[in-house]
């Protein structure tokens, strides 16, 4: 192998060793073999400063020195210079010694004066030094990566340790390999090597109307693996506590880079809370709908209904006077039909009028017959054409909460019970409708059909928002989750029981009212108006000329009454010196709005702010409401009760005397 090397190689070797002659011959071997720069050393000191002093090739040492040994100089190498080829050339080794340093980790030795190995032995360890650096580098560069890896695996543990959101990878076998934090608290179970055909069952998940899943290709992220993507909301039963959950599921195919798919990852997140809300605004939406419809209609209808009763009332009062006409049954009962008539008319009015109001449910108390009576009178022309309407009134407690949205509870009830029944078949049908006490002294309104019934996939669905068997266009799937959460609300429930074919009752039951307050009634006692002792000055401003003719025939025998439809000529009245004792005007009139006309008068006329008495329609926009909770001046509210109109105006009439109207009235 000595031919192997071409002498011109370079090396850089320390040779270790006491004879100068000996090492002048290494010297010369080196020199016939390779470029060799060398240096000579024969201390511990001056070896470590050579080394110190690198970069080295090779070390080659003397075995036996008088201040150290080869074994020595090869420890002192390994501190200062880690691999660093060694050789030891000697004149003399024992086996023993040779033994001990070969334990230690030198690689070879070579007898002094025979050189014939030297060189092809300095390129085995050259050679193999190289090899063993190029090793370490790859080790290093091992090391460094699986460095990088546990980096990056704890850095995706804390990510995933710190979303929210439930996220899940699987394999394409279905084995879950990444199960997040938050799939957890989502899922309500800990994380599990297993299947994913098993892990609904595992996890605890299943869809309410699919009970199964398992293997299932409506699965999320079994779609996922076979290559679809997947956004859509879907409906949770957590079983561990039977409570449901909304969650929102993205599901997507992981795949390398030439596409074939190596698994799925899905993203779960509990919008339970979010699609509440949603839920929530959409009622308020259709209530505030509802309500303002409502109290349009309320309102359009109401002054024409004012003047009507009015005029009634006033007819009945002509004729009772007249001894001619005070026995005519037949006029009278005429006339007592025709009052109520208008006055049914009167109370639809009122319960459509319920819904545009803003009440504070715990504010005020309900008669739950009452609430009753007014839903079926509004849902009369449902019913009418397929059941009989049986009552059945037992005592039942006052409770709190607002009558107008007990109102609605049993309407819908009603109005679903009336759909269940198919029209046409009328003696056939009953919708009964209960009031009573339970033993815990609570109030239990039932209403139950002998129609369709419910089937048993329905029946847990019932007040889920949105879901309705009925055709678009009737059926919204909102009136039983508005129903729920208004009896939730006064502290209630709805209970339901059903047979198919045979019909369904719904239970409404509510605590009692905590503090029985003075029963409210619809129709105040009459209260027979006092005569005053003089004739008042009356000025009506309303855009209905009926209902202000109507008012003028009440008045018109104790009082002057001045009408008119425009808020412009009563202050052209006043203007011109007129004075009044109570100035009725409408709040909603089309040019000069009663809030305006107010605001004149305060300021041109405004000893006469005071007199203003404000008549009410309905429909309140919110500045009206704040108009009126601001002003101190009274309301009537439309249609006026004519007992309630002499009362006030002789009321305002007594007080003192205002000073004689200059033009008159
Ligand atoms: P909607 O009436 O708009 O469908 P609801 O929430 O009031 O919405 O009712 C939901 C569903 O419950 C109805 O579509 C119907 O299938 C069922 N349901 C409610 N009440 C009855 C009843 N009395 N008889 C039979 N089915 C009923």
């Amino acid at each position: 192998m000595a031919g192997s090397t071409d002498g011109s190689k370079p090396l850089r070797a320390i040779v270790v060793e006491d004879e100068d002659d000996d090492a002048l011959l290494l010297l010369r071997e080196l020199k016939r073999s390779f470029d060799a720069r060398c240096l000579h050393v024969s201390t511990p000191e001056a070896l470590r400063a050579a080394l110190a002093d690198g970069p080295w090739d090779i070390v080659i040492s003397d075995w036996a020195l008088p201040t150290f040994n080869g074994l020595e100089a090869f420890r002192i190498v390994r501190e200062v210079a880690g691999d660093l080829p060694f050789i030891i050339v000697s004149g003399t080794i024992t086996e023993e010694a040779a033994v001990e340093a070969l334990k230690a980790g030198v690689h070879d030795f070579m007898v002094k004066g025979r050189f014939a190995r030297l060189a092809p032995a300095i390129e085995r360890e050259l050679r193999e030094a190289e090899t063993r650096r190029e090793k370490r580098l790859a080790e290093l560069d091992l090391e460094r990566q699986r460095a990088e890896t546990e980096r990056s695996e704890r850095l995706l543990r804390s990510v995933l340790q710190a979303v929210p959101d439930g996220v899940v990878v699987v394999d394409t076998a279905g084995r879950v390999v990444v199960w997040s934090a938050g799939a957890d608290a989502i899922f309500k179970m800990p994380r599990a090597d297993i299947e994913l055909a098993d892990w609904p069952r595992h996890y605890g998940i299943y869809l309410t109307d699919r009970m199964t899943l398992a293997g299932g290709g409506d699965q999320a992220l079994v779609k996922a693996l076979s290559g679809t993507e997947i956004d859509r909301e879907e409906r949770f039963l957590r079983n561990a506590q039977v409570k449901e959950a909304w969650l929102s599921v993205s599901a997507r195919p992981l795949r390398a880079s030439d596409g074939t798919i190596t698994g799925a990852v899905g993203v779960f997140r509990d919008v339970t809370h979010e699609r509440a809300t949603q839920e929530q605004i959409m009622i308020s939406d259709r209530m505030a709908s509802v309500g303002m419809l409502a109290a349009g209609v309320a309102h359009e209808i109401n002054n024409p209904l004012g003047a009507a009763l009015l005029n009634l009332e006033l007819l009945d009062e002509m004729l009772r006077r007249e001894p001619a006409r005070r026995d005519d049954a037949d006029l009278r009962e005429t006339t007592a039909d025709a009052r109520s008539a208008v006055a049914r008319v009167r109370e639809i009015v009122g319960d459509l009028r319920i819904f545009s109001r803003h009440e504070d449910p715990t504010a005020v108390q309900a008669d739950v017959r009452s609430a009753l009576e007014s839903s079926l009178r509004m849902a009369f022309n449902e019913v009418r054409h397929r059941a009989r309407v049986q009552k059945d009134y037992q005592p039942a407690p006052i409770v709190d909460g607002s009558e107008a949205r007990l109102g609605q509870v049993f309407l819908n009830l009603i109005v679903n019970a009336a759909q269940a029944i198919p029209e046409g078949n009328i003696d056939a049908n009953t919708i009964r409708v209960a009031t009573r006490t339970d033993a815990a002294g609570r109030a239990v309104v039932e209403v139950s059909d002998t129609g369709s019934g419910i089937s048993a996939e329905s029946l847990p669905n019932l007040f889920t928002p949105f879901f309705t068997t009925k055709p678009p266009g009737i059926g919204t799937g909102l009136g039983l989750p508005i129903c729920q959460r208004i009896v939730v609300q006064m502290g209630g429930e709805i209970q339901v029981e059903s047979v198919v074919g045979k019909g369904t009752t719904f239970r409404v039951v509510l605590p009692p009212a905590r503090a029985v307050g003075p029963q409210r009634s619809r129709e105040e006692a009459p209260s027979r108006a006092p005569v005053s002792q003089r004739r008042g000055r009356i000025l009506v401003v309303d855009d209905e000329p009926m209902l202000g003719s109507a008012i003028r025939r009440v008045l018109a025998s104790q009082h002057d009454v001045v009408t008119t439809t425009r808020a412009v000529d009563a202050l052209e009245r006043l203007r011109a010196g007129a004075t009044f004792d109570v100035i009725f005007s409408d709040l909603m009139m089309p040019q000069v709005t009663g809030m305006e006309l107010y605001a004149r008068i305060r300021e041109e006329f405004p000893d006469h702010a005071p007199r203003v008495v404000f008549l009410t329609g309905g429909a309140f926009t919110q500045s009206a409401r704040d108009f009126l909770a601001r002003v101190p001046n009274p309301t009537l509210e439309k249609p006026i009760d004519r007992n309630g109109l002499l009362a006030l105006v002789s009321e305002r009439v007594k007080a003192p005397s205002l000073p004689p109207s200059k033009t008159g009235t």
